[in-house]
């Protein structure tokens, strides 16, 4: 039975690009050795990190001036990386979930945050104000939990940081508005174990503080992410992906794929009488689509959810501080996975009715 993977993270990656990580964990560029037993300082490997970078500017439009980094750690070490090289004294933070508040955690580390913040994560603040004295400001722009997203990238007048774990490639961003964007690469891009780091060089060196050796960007972008060993066959199956996402229309081409998706199966929780949406429609999030049962619907959660795993869906449940399901659409589902979750909702309907 085809399964339709709609996993939160790790998630559903373009079968092409793991076939080519199985190929060459057999045999790495017609090498007889495997990927995983080569060195990362081969003529080889060195190609596949030059050509990561290369692609990964070329897709998202990189203007000069900034360094694309492959790091260890997840997102969840640049929670903290961060504020250590670019804070000074201050810093914003817009909470809008859960990722976003362990960032905030780790800058108050550092010194003083300010807080922006919704009464609830079921909507985004807009329009705040921004105090210009900061050091930056830091955004979440897809929120994986809650199913809210920033599409539209913002200035605010100061620096800005953003953490794209969940919907890097998703769309066109527009680079040159932020300072730096971040993320772990196990939404979109690779296998679980390297995080990516797009950088303005000039924002670098601002502190005075004492930054270790592997937690200083500089030592990273001065060595093309070749300091010590990185994470070499994540590095590998992301150039593979972002090949697939070039050869089908780049971060255009993804936008449409996802939109198509993301308002196939919104209509659908809009029209269905046993489903509603949690989010606010305007924040929606064409990545993580999060939905409940009506309250009089409430108690066939369960049996809805035992209904998709018969029809070979997996990863539809909620974030357990949200309940419900999620539907993960990253860019390398098909909309034939999202119609079979539609065409389950509707049969479900019909049988309940
Ligand atoms: C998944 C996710 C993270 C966590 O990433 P790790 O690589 O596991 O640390 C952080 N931020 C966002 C927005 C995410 O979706």
């Amino acid at each position: 039975m085809q399964k339709h993977n709609f996993f939160a993270g790790p998630s559903i990656l373009p079968q092409e690009a793991i076939d080519s990580t199985i190929e060459a964990l057999k045999n790495f560029a017609g090498t007889g050795i495997s990927l995983a037993s080569i060195s990362h300082r081969s003529k080889e490997f060195d190609a596949v990190m030059n050509d990561a970078v290369a692609l990964f500017k070329e897709i998202l439009n990189i203007p000069e001036g900034y360094s694309v980094i492959f790091l260890g750690g997840g997102a969840s070490l640049q929670f903290a990386m961060v504020p250590f090289n670019l804070m000074k004294s201050k810093a914003v933070y817009v909470n809008t979930g859960t990722w976003a508040n362990k960032a905030m955690k780790e800058a108050k580390l550092f010194g003083e945050v300010v807080e922006i913040k919704n009464p609830d994560y079921f909507s985004l603040p807009k329009n705040f104000n921004v105090p210009q004295d900061a050091d930056y400001i830091h955004i979440t722009t897809n929120n994986t939990i809650y199913g809210t997203e920033y599409r539209t990238d913002e200035t605010y007048g100061i620096p800005v940081v953003a953490d794209m774990s969940s919907d890097i490639f998703s769309r066109p961003v527009d680079v040159s508005k932020y300072d730096l964007i971040y993320g772990g690469a196990q939404k979109n891009l690779a296998p679980a174990g390297v995080t990516f780091v797009i950088v303005k060089d000039e924002i670098l060196g601002k502190t005075d503080r004492k930054i270790p050796t592997m937690l200083d960007y500089r030592t990273h972008t001065k060595e093309n992410s070749m300091f010590n060993t990185p994470p070499v066959i994540p590095i590998f199956t992301a150039l593979e992906t972002l090949k697939w996402i070039k050869a089908n229309g780049g971060t255009e081409g993804m936008l449409k794929r996802n939109n198509e998706k993301a308002d196939t199966l919104y209509a659908e929780i809009d029209r269905n009488p046993l489903f509603k949406g949690t989010v606010a429609i305007e924040d929606r999030s064409i990545m993580s689509v999060c939905f409940i049962m009506n309250d009089e619907y409430k108690h066939l959660e369960e049996e809805f959810m035992a209904y998709t795993k018969t029809l070979g869906m997996v990863g539809l449940k909620g974030h357990r501080s949200v309940g419900g399901f999620r539907a993960s659409l990253y860019n390398a589902l098909g909309i034939e996975s999202v119609n079979a979750l539609v065409n389950a909702m509707k049969d479900f309907e019909n049988r309940k009715k």
